[in-house]
């Protein structure tokens, strides 16, 4: 019987040595290929001038010295050679994303774009050798009796990787080790613990999807109107920004929730943050100690602001309203800020007290103007501080009562810039419109406010409130 010759594509087992692990800070010293191509080996290795310093840890490691490379090409003069070199090959490495993120933006930085098929070979390990608990390059080496010639330089470790492979050929099979390099090939882009049918089973339609971590932990909430393609992206581009590496590794599970449309998923967003609080987000801060300053007259006829704290805050009813602030501190630090650009008086603020007749400090180290000694008017200080605080003005609830905003299928019930939930028919719209159940949160108050004035202005309902309907709901400005 005649075993029949499988053809296999063209491999070039890659390894690079780097000063560092940052795709974007460091740079490549050495490339080293082992090509493969119907059995026969070639290879190809140049040591590169990083033009950058190679610290000493890296240095120990690699044995590359900043004297070795000094004389070499950078790799933008290699760059053709290099691209010349992987080209219409399979790029084969350990753990691929590493090699593979490094050359392609090194490429980027060129405007070169570089997409080979990659195949990796710690996954092809786990893949073949399921029962072994580590699939480490030294563990690989130990495991299958591998021959070492020079550890950590680059065409070394790609010699290493022509071994395995050659162990893999001989312990599996031609056949099943091609099985093995299709299927690992086609999932390249997939994080190490995600398989290609959760991908699969994500629908591609607005709503919140949830990546976690090892024992559920939370990591990463996000909203897209296309989830699978924005989960997608974020392991697309695990390859080249560090934030998105970070995530792809640590991933174990997916979940999601649909959405009628893309603001339904925002406030989603917004809440599910809240409520999880998963590791990756930035964080969305709590409103419970939401606080705003309110500016009123005082008896001397100068403007003086109130602070108003959340739970004699209104938002949506109260005049003169500026903020609003997560906090006490953030609040004020925020007026003496201002105060500071605008050369306010501190003592008329109430930052600062002083006798009565006497100069402030800020006035003593010409910070303040001197209204507080009447060097300049409180008509022309109040002027200033409403103007100093107008970007911030808390805009009051628009309407009578609740409304109702058209997103996709559903409607997204708000009333007094609060969420009240979702309706999908009128019995649900009009319990939703009479619930007094206000929920304030300055994250949702700012989605609301943008929607109503932007994209979603033609596609919102007024609601009959349980109180008198007379006011007039066309304030909106
Ligand atoms: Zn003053």
């Amino acid at each position: 019987m005649k075993l029949i010759d499988i053809e296999f594509p063209i491999l070039a087992f890659v390894d690079i040595e780097t000063t560092g692990g940052n795709f974007d800070r460091d740079r490549i010293t050495e490339i080293g290929i082992k090509t493969l191509a119907n059995g026969q080996e070639s290879a190809w290795e140049c040591l590169i001038n990083p033009e950058t310093f190679i610290p000493q840890n890296i240095q120990r490691l690699t044995g590359i010295t900043p004297d070795m490379v000094a004389d070499h090409p950078s790799f933008d003069e290699l760059a053709l050679q290099i691209k010349k070199e992987l080209e219409g090959k399979i790029f084969v490495a350990h753990n691929a994303r590493f090699d593979y993120g490094f050359i392609k933006a090194s490429f980027k930085r060129l405007g070169l774009d570089f997409r080979p098929k990659v195949l990796c070979t710690v996954k092809l390990s786990r893949l073949l050798f399921p029962q072994q608990a580590r699939h480490n390059l030294d563990t690989i080496v130990a495991v299958h009796d591998l021959t070492v010639s020079a550890r950590h330089r680059a065409l070394g470790d790609a010699d290493l990787l022509v071994q395995f492979w050659r162990v893999c050929e001989k312990t599996v099979g031609q056949t099943r080790l091609l099985e093995a390099v299709r299927q690992l090939v086609s999932h390249v882009s997939l994080p190490p613990n995600i398989s290609q049918s959760v991908i699969d089973a994500i629908p591609d339609s607005p709503g919140c999807y949830m990546l976690y971590g090892e024992h559920h932990a939370p990591l990463y909430i996000g909203k897209s109107i296309s989830m699978r393609s924005r989960v997608m992206s974020h392991f697309q581009s695990a390859l080249t920004v560090r934030k998105e590496m970070k995530l792809s590794e640590q991933v174990h599970h997916i979940e999601w929730i649909e959405t009628s449309g893309e603001l339904s998923a925002l406030i989603l967003e917004a809440k599910l943050i809240k409520e999880r609080m998963p590791s990756m987000n930035i964080k969305l801060r709590r409103s419970k100690d939401l606080c705003a300053w309110q500016l009123s007259q005082g008896t001397s006829g100068c403007d003086k602001p109130t602070l108003i704290t959340h739970k004699h805050l209104q938002p949506g009813f109260q005049a003169n309203l500026y903020g609003l602030f997560y906090n006490k501190r953030e609040a004020l630090g925020y007026l003496k800020a201002v105060a500071k650009k605008y050369q306010l008086c501190e003592a008329l603020l109430g930052l600062e007290k002083v006798d009565e007749g006497k100069p402030c400090f800020g006035y003593q180290v010409k910070q303040c103007h001197g209204a507080c000694i009447g060097k300049v008017s409180l008509a022309v200080h109040n002027l200033k501080l409403q103007t100093a605080l107008q970007p911030f003005k808390v805009q009051a609830w628009p309407f009578a009562g609740a409304v109702a905003i058209q997103d996709g299928h559903s409607m997204l019930v708000i009333n007094k810039w609060c969420y009240m939930g979702t309706a999908n028919d009128h019995v649900e719209l009009d319990v939703l419109a009479q619930s007094e159940d206000l929920n304030f949160d300055l994250d949702i108050y700012k989605i609301v406010k943008k929607a109503i004035t932007g994209s979603h202005k033609t596609h919102l309902v007024k609601l009959p409130s349980t109180q008198e309907t007379t006011a007039s709901c066309d304030a909106m400005e």
